[in-house]
């Protein structure tokens, strides 16, 4: 069974008040922080700890207590991390069975790959087509990669490494698409321009308006236009080459 049948509603969890499950994170009466309510009696009829073993190796194997439904899901293999039995801190602590979740073993590295999962796929199941975040690093990292993987807003044209950044060209695609050379020379000067290191957007983008000649090239720049003010993907740190 999916499970937005036993997600019912947000709730406040300062004043109890419950709202629609809908994109929205502060209660309307008292700005209250919001978070799921579920119809547990109904989990317990169909959740067993059997049903969750039967499940993939992931965090999908624990979708009835997610929020979100699975049809949508933005899977990069987050959550099953291994658990390591720490012998001797559990003996500084006085604890015979210390077990440490190494969550750093998530795709991304983070333990942020859980929450992702989760808002990006129910930023799917709402529609929505762009992913963005405040981030000193894990969290972006964490989004880029579920951005890329469900194929949202990542520059036309572009290949991108495991962490959702510009790697280069799909010269291959290209090819296989019948662009004609021109277009694609056009398309890599505009890849030069819009990569390059060292000035800021604004000139880029400048240069770029100057500098594209081919449909595809007009297609780049008005998607760059039109992004850049949530942010475009960054370049790979092994280069667009
Ligand atoms: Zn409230």
């Amino acid at each position: 069974m999916s499970s937005p049948g036993f997600a019912t509603a947000l709730r406040c969890r300062e004043c109890h008040r419950e709202s629609a499950m809908e994109p929205i994170y502060v209660c309307d009466f008292c700005f209250g922080p919001l978070e799921v309510a579920y119809d547990y009696e109904a989990l317990r009829k169909v959740v067993t700890r059997e049903s969750i073993e039967r499940g993939p190796a992931s965090i999908w194997r624990y979708a009835d207590l997610l929020p979100c439904d699975r049809e949508y899901a933005v899977d990069i293999q987050a959550g099953f991390t291994p658990l390591i039995k720490a012998d001797r801190l559990g003996k500084e602590l006085g604890l015979n069975h210390l077990y440490l979740k190494n969550d750093c073993a998530n795709p991304t590295w983070s333990f942020k790959d859980r929450v992702v999962t989760v808002a990006a796929t129910k930023a799917r199941e709402f529609g929505f087509t762009t992913l963005a975040c405040a981030s000193t690093g894990n969290l972006a990292n964490s989004v880029s990669a579920h951005a890329a993987r469900a194929g949202m807003d990542v520059v036309p044209y572009a290949l991108t490494d495991a962490d959702g950044r510009v790697a280069g060209l799909n010269r291959v695609g290209l090819r296989r698409a019948g662009f004609p050379r021109d277009h694609v020379a056009d398309i890599r000067n505009a890849f030069r321009i819009l990569f390059s290191v060292g000035s800021p957007l604004e000139n880029r983008m400048e240069q770029l308006a100057g500098a594209v000649q081919s449909p595809p090239g007009q297609r780049l720049l008005q998607f760059v236009k039109a992004t850049s003010k949530r942010g475009l993907a960054g370049r790979s740190r092994r280069g667009t080459g």
